[in-house]
């Protein structure tokens, strides 16, 4: 039979099969699970119409496309499911409570505040804390851990809620894009006296996607000029209708700064999650949640704070944290008190971990270290297998031409590590929206937290890749390694000076651009004809300075008449001399070039580098 091809392409066929690839697979990794040579997918896919390199990461649509081309049927799997068939390997279920209804007893909302930035979220939170600490648990060492639970009274009745304290949709949505749902309710804080602005509406529409209610905080009602009842007007052209006007949206108008009506913010909080939400959770099991913040402590090595969501999280419990693990040696609630431990919606901090987990990162307890450690190892390998396929920035693709001349696509690749995990997001995101232009692309493997390790360099070494280390230092043997293999390793501890170091760096790796700087002119005033050399014209420096060895071009009468010249010659009376200033006379001889007239104006100039905005 002959084997298929499209324009000359010798096409892998399939029969139908079903190929199974991790979203954001590049065609290096499809050609791998059917045996096929990568460029003749890169070859199918230019017939197709599209640009696409061996190793960039491609869309699920490509990926369809692709495979419908050459007969397979594509199964793109998404990381959390990747995750759960892992888990489900060891046979563990991640997400669901065990057990009946009866088993589920009801927890406190977890709640993260959001809103345009200046709108008080920050004070917001700080005034929540300050005013409502738990009965009895006043007097410890307030200490912010990522997350707070405070109680307060609706009904007669002591009700819990859990803040997130990390103002803003940014952890949100980071959690959010990892399949991990931290929050039951959203504040949407709104300035009285500013009304609504770009992030109320980003942030209100962020809370919509994830389904998640709204209260919204009428904020600085202190202020002169605040008008809650316009803010009440425009959240309606958004689908937030206040109560008082037949809507179902809890508005509350409060001043964070002076702690007005604070109390009436949570009881809304506890009315809407009762009147909306079934929050209920089995105490009694295995605990499961996520996790919000972690750093690196000197003393006390990886500290997390986890949001527990189902189950009693333990002190001497053994868990896994993405591709963290350990057996928890410590517990410190956001008082610093230590706790033996945490129930459903409870945030603490936990010591005793490997190494540092993400923010957003899932965590489960299991029964065995060895089954922990071995969660750990496989999301780990296969984090760093998605590193290398991971493409953040994507060249334009606008220019054909550009494209077709894929190997000029110049690349940066970075490792980041760094003491917490938010410098470490903040400098990745912040490099990502660096701009230097289309020629260059720039590409995080690989980001933790955490010293820079063998492992950080051996990865380096394999992708030609940079390492920052924002606060923290090579650890062990790892800045031997960098030397002797010559991988560069930066520290800074200003996100700012890592910034544009990284920019500079970027601009060195564009291609020079060049411009033409004009030298000098020279006016001919007489023609010598020589039997060796041709004809010399005889100069008056006009301008500047001409040069030997620089190009030249010829004017006779304002037109450019011969260009592509070259100052071979240059003379000053008997003496060979490299330059002649303005003013001067000389001779100057065009090499070969000999149809030169008197009044003629040799033009100089050379091509220089021109810097990089
Ligand atoms: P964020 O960017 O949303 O976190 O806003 P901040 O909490 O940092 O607040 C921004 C500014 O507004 C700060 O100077 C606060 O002191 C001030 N602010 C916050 N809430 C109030 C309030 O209720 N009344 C007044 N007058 N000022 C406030």
């Amino acid at each position: 039979m002959q084997a298929p091809s499209v324009g000359g392409v010798m096409l892998p066929r399939g029969n139908g099969e079903t190929i199974r690839l991790s979203r954001g697979a590049s065609l290096t990794d499809f050609a791998e699970k059917i045996n096929a040579n990568p460029a003749s997918l890169v070859a199918v896919m230019m017939n197709l119409g599209e640009m696409v390199t061996a190793t960039q990461s491609v869309s699920d649509e490509t990926l369809q496309l692709l495979a419908g081309e050459m007969n397979y049927t594509v199964q793109i799997v998404s990381p959390e499911e990747e995750d759960r068939e892992l888990l489900e390997s060891f046979d563990i279920e991640f997400g669901e409570d065990e057990g009946d209804e009866e088993d589920l007893v009801v927890r406190p909302p977890v709640v993260t505040v959001m809103g345009h930035v200046d709108h008080g979220k920050t004070r917001l939170l700080d005034a929540i804390r300050k005013t409502n600490v738990i009965a009895g648990e006043a007097g410890g060492i307030t200490q912010h851990i990522g997350a707070y639970q405070v109680a307060t009274e609706v009904n007669d009745e002591e009700r819990k809620i859990t803040f997130i304290d990390t103002p803003g949709h940014e952890a949100f949505t980071a959690m959010r894009a990892r399949g991990a749902k931290s929050t039951d309710i959203a504040i949407l804080v709104v300035a009285a006296n500013d009304g609504v602005m770009p992030q109320t509406v980003e942030a209100l529409n962020h809370a919509k996607a994830a389904d998640v209610p709204i209260v919204v905080a009428v904020n600085k009602i202190d202020v002169e000029g605040a008008d809650p009842t316009k803010v009440r007007g425009q959240l309606t052209e958004y689908g937030l209708v206040a109560e008082e006007y037949g809507g179902d949206t809890m508005f509350v108008d409060i001043s964070a700064k002076q702690g007005l009506h604070i109390d009436s913010l949570l009881e809304a909080v506890v009315l809407t999650a009762d009147a909306s939400l079934d929050l209920r959770a089995n105490p009694a099991q295995d605990a499961q949640g996520i996790s919000i913040e972690s750093r690196l402590d000197r003393g006390r090595g990886a500290v997390a704070t986890v949001l527990v969501q189902r189950g009693t999280l333990r002190v001497g419990d053994t868990m896994v944290v993405g591709d963290a693990y350990g057996r928890v040696r410590a517990m410190l609630d956001d008082n610093g008190n230590n706790v033996a431990e945490a129930g459903p919606s409870t945030p603490v901090q936990v010591l005793g971990l490997t190494n540092v987990p993400g923010a957003g990162d899932n965590f489960l307890v299991v029964d065995e270290d060895r089954t922990a450690r071995q969660i750990a190892e496989k999301r780990a390998a296969r984090e760093r297998n998605a590193a290398f396929a991971k493409r953040t920035r994507r060249v334009s693709l606008e220019d054909l031409d550009k494209v077709l001349k894929a190997g000029e696509v110049q690349q940066l690749n970075l490792i980041i590590k760094g003491d917490a995990s938010g410098s470490v997001e903040a400098l990745e995101s912040s490099l990502l929206q660096l701009d230097v232009g289309e020629e260059v692309d720039i590409r995080v493997l690989h980001r933790g937290v955490g010293a820079v390790t063998e492992s950080d360099i051996d990865l380096a070494m394999g992708s030609d890749a940079i390492v920052i280390g924002f606060n923290v230092r090579a650890a062990g043997r790892a800045a031997q390694m960098a030397e002797r293999e010559g991988v560069d390793v930066r520290y800074y501890s200003v996100i700012y000076q890592a910034i544009e170091e990284i920019e500079a760096a970027l601009k060195g790796m564009l291609k020079p651009e060049y411009e033409e700087v004009e030298l000098g002119t020279a006016e001919i005033r007489e023609v010598f004809k020589s039997s060796k050399l041709g004809n010399i014209a005889g100069v008056l420096i006009r301008s500047g300075e001409v040069k030997r060895n620089t190009k030249a071009r010829l004017i006779r009468d304002g037109k450019v008449v011969a260009e592509n010249l070259n100052i071979e010659g240059l003379r000053r009376f008997k003496d060979d001399v490299t330059e002649i200033r303005e003013g001067y006379e000389g001779g100057i001889n065009l090499g070969n070039f000999n149809d030169i007239k008197v009044d003629d104006v040799i033009a100089t100039y050379e091509m220089r580098e021109k810097p990089r905005a």
